[in-house]
C-alpha cells in the first residue's frame, strides 16, 4: 500500500467523480464513504472463518488460526487498496514549457496485478500506456501509479482498461490518451476451461489515437515489446 505521503485524496475524489459520471466507476455501495479499515478487517476475518470452518478446516490448528486475519489484512491493505481514493497517487505534472508535441510519451511493461472480480483469483498481466502531452508533462512513474492503483481492485479487464485511459486522461487534462493490457487471467488457467498459455488483450483509445497514424504507431510499439 502507498505511503500517505504519496497520495492525493482530493485528486482521488475529482477523479472518483469523473469515473461515475462517465458510468465507468467499479459499482460499490455507500458503505464505502465511510470506509473503516479496522472495522472492514473484523468483518472480513469473521466472515473467513466461516468460510473455512464450511470446508472442514480445524481453524485450532496452529498452521491455520491466523489465516481469516491474514486474508483480511491482505483484502483490505494489500490487494484491494485501490477502492480508496485515500489512496490515489499524487500527480505530479509540470508545464509543458519545451513545448513536447510532435510524439506521444509511451511507457510499456508496466506491471499489472490484479483480481479477477468473478473469483477472486489473479490476473498478472502488463500495460503499455501512451498520453499526447498538451498543456502539461507527468511524471513518468505517475502512469505506472495510476495503472497499480486500479488494478489494486477486484476488476474485469475491460473496465481496468478503461479507468486507466479515462484517468490519465483527467489527470493528464488531455484527451489523447491510449492503454494496452495483455493479461493471463488464473481463473483461466486453474479451473473453468483450464487453458495455460490464453492470455485477453484490451486495447482503449480516445482523441488522436482513436483511429490513423498514432493509433497504429501506438500499437506497434506495444507489439515491439511483447514479441
Ligand atoms: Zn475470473
Amino acid at each position: 500500500m502507498e505511503s500517505k505521503r504519496k497520495c492525493d485524496p482530493e485528486l482521488g475524489r475529482k477523479v472518483n467523480d469523473y469515473l461515475i459520471g462517465l458510468g465507468l466507476e467499479t459499482p460499490m455501495t455507500g458503505v464505502r464513504k465511510d470506509f473503516d479499515a479496522e472495522e472492514a478487517i473484523a468483518a472480513i476475518k469473521g466472515n473467513m472463518t466461516n468460510i473455512m470452518e464450511a470446508l472442514g478446516l480445524d481453524l485450532k490448528d496452529d498452521s491455520l488460526q491466523d489465516t481469516p486475519k491474514r486474508v483480511a489484512q491482505m483484502f483490505v491493505n494489500e490487494i484491494f487498496w485501490g477502492l480508496d481514493y485515500d489512496r490515489f497517487p499524487k500527480c505530479t505534472k509540470i508545464e509543458n514549457k519545451m513545448n513536447y508535441k510532435g510524439s506521444f510519451v509511451l511507457e510499456r511493461n508496466i506491471n499489472v496485478q490484479s483480481y479477477c472480480e468473478h473469483h477472486f483469483i489473479v490476473i498478472d498481466g502488463v500495460a503499455s500506456v501512451a498520453y499526447l502531452p498538451d498543456k502539461y508533462v507527468l511524471g513518468l512513474s505517475k502512469l505506472n501509479r495510476i495503472v497499480q492503483f486500479f488494478s489494486k481492485r477486484p476488476q474485469v479487464q475491460e473496465r481496468l482498461t478503461e479507468q486507466i485511459r479515462a484517468a490519465i486522461a483527467f489527470v493528464a487534462e488531455t484527451e489523447d490518451v491510449a492503454v494496452q493490457i495483455d493479461g493471463a487471467h488464473f481463473c483461466v488457467k486453474s479451473r473453468g476451461i483450464q487453458d495455460l498459455r490464453s492470455t485477453t488483450a484490451t486495447f482503449s483509445a480516445s482523441g488522436v489515437f482513436s483511429e490513423g497514424s498514432q493509433r497504429q504507431e501506438f500499437l506497434a510499439g506495444c507489439r515491439s515489446l511483447m514479441g
